[in-house]
């Protein structure tokens, strides 16, 4: 994703309801003008993580900016700039669309005499001309869920939040308000919760997963360059001292994360690669170089790198949960 900008950054947070650690040390970044899926199962803390970006509920402990303004020190600031659709929009069913709307303008303090044209502007954009007039309570799941994308957007925040935008929403709805999110996601930061490994895939360019409160996983899905990355988990007969510095010598690894263990004279470390075409394969080059230490190799597996893997073996630690 090269030189993009982060905007939102969320570092350490963690919420705690009582004794349920909901957010544990959760740590991710949103880019500019990007789409961020938050994928997890049922419980993972998807929605505690967003209400605690969008400021409606405050954190146990961790920071939260975006545009480098701080949550906690600038809260108005913050939330001027952050739209957010709850899992369960506060729509005032006897109001129509348009006159929600310029309630919800009024509230985010938008120039009276900018109201209505703000309001038309954002009605052409979520495809509610035809139901305009008509009162909220009246409307189809979908159209309810277009009105409350609507009032995320406005007073034009540079950041939209969205929690689970298309559940209970039939297929024709789900490929409407998919379409809608991508059309936002060209002129602004979107960060949206879904419990859906193929929702995901088709809409972002970033993924981050929650599981049990933390992010196992954050990972870009539509990478510039044509560079394949290939982590591999390896247990290699050596002292990181001595490992650590020729690992990074190759010309394939690009990271070295190293993992907590007792022996010292083994290093466990998973090496994120580079699958240069052309080039000897990283596993190719690390048996070379392991040979030329005389340090062996006592594990190597590849991990897995795809998303649908990740997030499959998350799930499959879910089920045999009682
Ligand atoms: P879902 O998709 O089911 O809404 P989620 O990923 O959004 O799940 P959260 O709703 O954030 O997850 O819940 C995370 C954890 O915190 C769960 O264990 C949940 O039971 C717990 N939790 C959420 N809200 C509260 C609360 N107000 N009080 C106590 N525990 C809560």
């Amino acid at each position: 994703m090269g030189e993009v900008r982060d905007v939102i950054e969320l570092r350490q947070v963690s919420k705690r309801y009582g004794r349920v650690e909901a957010l544990r040390e959760v740590s991710f970044t949103a880019p500019e003008k990007r789409i961020v899926g938050l994928l997890g199962v049922n419980g993972a803390g998807k929605t505690t993580a967003l209400n605690v970006l969008t400021g409606c509920l405050p954190p146990t402990s961790g920071e939260i900016l975006l545009d480098g303004i701080d949550l906690m020190r600038e809260p108005r600031a913050f939330k001027r700039r952050i739209g957010y659709l709850p899992e369960k929009p506060p729509l005032y069913d006897e109001m129509t669309v348009r006159a929600y709307l310029t309630f919800v303008c009024r509230l985010r303090e938008v120039a009276r005499n900018a109201v209505a044209a703000h309001v038309e502007e954002i009605i052409g954009l979520c495809g509610l001309g035809e139901v305009r007039d008509r009162v909220l309570g009246h409307l189809s799941k979908g159209y309810r869920q277009r009105a409350g994308i609507a009032s995320a957007l406005c007073g034009s925040p540079s950041v939209i939040v969205l929690d689970e935008p298309t559940v209970g929403l039939d297929p024709r709805q789900v490929v409407e308000i998919r379409e809608l999110i991508r059309t936002l996601g060209e002129t602004r930061t979107v960060l949206f919760s879904s419990h859906l490994l193929s929702e995901v895939q088709q809409l972002c360019d970033r993924v981050v997963i929650l599981h049990r409160g933390r992010v196992i996983r954050e990972m870009d899905l539509r990478e510039s360059g044509e560079q394949e990355t290939l982590r591999l988990r390896c247990v290699i007969a050596a002292g990181e001292k001595q490992l650590l510095p020729t690992l990074h010598s190759l010309p394939c690894v690009r990271r070295v994360l190293t993992h907590p263990h007792e022996r010292p004279d083994e290093s466990h470390v998973t090496l994120e690669c580079a699958v240069t075409p052309g080039q000897p394969e990283p596993q190719a080059q690390l048996f070379r170089l392991l040979t030329a230490l005389d340090a062996p190799l006592r594990l190597l597996v590849p991990e897995g790198g795809s998303l649908e893997d990740v997030f499959l073996r998350a799930t499959a630690e879910e089920e045999v949960l009682p």
